[in-house]
């Protein structure tokens, strides 16, 4: 929930859960701006021509923030949301958001009552969640809305071979029943991120064999859809009824080696900032942090940064995760700690604590991406956003709320 607070000057506010955070101005914060997200989503739908855009709001909003970030995304043109976990699609609802939402991933005993009382469309992928949700609904009376998905080759979730034709004739006979009514047919790409990978296209046509198979067995299906946020942007054949980004929606590119977000007209939503806990002089030789993995080379100052890998900083960030202080790039220096790391400032840095530190943001200021952090630390940038810790309050710019 966005609350009217206000943290620093501006019209930012503070999220993580409704309140300030408790212990005055916080050590690190989250800035996310909600305009970007709105302005992402609106490229995204330029790309997506007739087809509709679900904005993927799974994981917190990608760490952003799930409410604001949907919220954002609708003002932006998104008509569906997308989540992995049904508590993320009830967190929608109980919010006051009315868009069509999807959730797609659940165990044996998920309660798939609460999501057809929420009006939640559920993926089915196997005749055990076909069979609880069908329950479900003749429990409720009601219909439950559900999107078939297929495994077209990621071979992860989806009905494979020859499951698909057993999952949509037993779907059928529940929809003729009234139990449940199949809007959609639906699927995931193995190497979207790379356009020309020849699994793309072999994907995109079991696809097409799919709904096709739904269309003779009688589905009157509302929406096809196969399309993340790579495929949403380099291959519009691909779009179908509806398109699924995630990533793209928070202005990150999902496609590094073909262009960076600027290229894709995409704007990163979130900046992670912290302020400085400590500067201090040390001489040359001493070793910083845990196990003196960085030994400094001159006479300098180094900074504390209050941020470790509790709060999502990757522990292989040690000496390399990129920083910019005051305007000039810096480099984590020593191990990075649970709650904080050390930064080498240099011989002649004027920089005292409770100055600002940027470990990534959009770029445009010359500070460090969430890609770049990506690269140093052998990830993606998915996973450098999304590990965000809970300690670390999103801070609201722009949106209108
Ligand atoms: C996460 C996810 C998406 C969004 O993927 P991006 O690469 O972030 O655009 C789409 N569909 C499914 C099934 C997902 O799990």
């Amino acid at each position: 929930m966005v609350t009217d607070e206000i943290q620093g000057s501006g019209d930012a506010r503070v999220g993580a859960g409704g309140a300030a955070y408790a212990g005055g101005r916080a050590p690190a914060r989250a800035t996310v701006d909600l305009d970007a997200i709105r302005h992402n989503v609106e490229v995204l739908g330029q790309h997506a021509g007739s087809a509709a855009v679900m904005a993927v709001v799974k994981a917190d909003g990608y760490g952003h923030g799930l409410v604001p970030s949907a919220r954002a995304a609708v003002s932006g043109g998104a008509s569906w949301l997308g989540v992995a976990q049904l508590s993320e699609a009830l967190a929608l609802r109980d919010s006051d958001i009315h868009v069509p939402v999807m959730s797609w991933l659940h165990v044996p005993g998920a309660d798939f009552a609460a999501a057809i009382a929420g009006d939640i469309d559920l993926s089915v992928s196997a005749l055990w969640s076909l069979a609880e949700v069908a329950d479900a609904a003749r429990t409720l009376g009601r219909t439950a809305r559900i999107h078939l998905k297929v495994d077209t080759g990621l071979g992860r979730n989806g009905a494979f071979g020859e499951d698909w034709p057993v999952l949509l004739h037993a779907a059928r006979s529940l929809e003729a029943e009234g139990a449940v009514r199949i809007v959609g047919v639906w699927s995931h790409f193995i190497f979207a991120d790379e356009p020309a990978h020849p699994t793309v296209q072999s994907q995109q046509e079991r696809f097409a064999q799919a709904v096709r198979d739904a269309e003779r067995a009688g589905c009157d299906l509302e929406v096809r859809h196969i399309a993340n946020s790579a495929a949403t942007l380099t291959n519009p054949g691909a779009a179908f009824d509806m398109v699924r980004p995630g990533l793209a929606v928070y202005g990150l590119s999902p496609v590094p080696s073909l262009g960076d977000p600027t290229y894709f007209r995409l704007r990163p939503a979130m900046t992670l900032s912290a302020d400085l806990a400590v500067t201090k002089r040390v001489p040359a030789g001493q070793g910083l942090s845990y196990g003196h993995q960085y030994v400094t080379s001159e006479d300098t100052t180094v900074g504390l940064v209050p941020m470790g890998y509790a709060d999502g900083i990757p522990r292989n960030a040690t000496n390399v995760g990129p920083l910019s202080v005051a305007g000039a790039r810096h480099t984590v220096s020593g191990r990075v700690c649970m709650d904080q790391f050390v930064v080498d400032l240099g011989p002649r840095s004027g920089s005292r604590a409770g100055d600002q530190v940027t470990l990534f943001g959009a770029g445009d200021s010359g500070e460090p991406t969430a890609q770049d952090w990506a690269q140093a630390t052998g990830t993606i940038s998915y996973e450098i956003i999304t590990r965000i810790g809970a300690r670390v309050p999103r801070v609201y710019l722009g949106g209108q709320q």
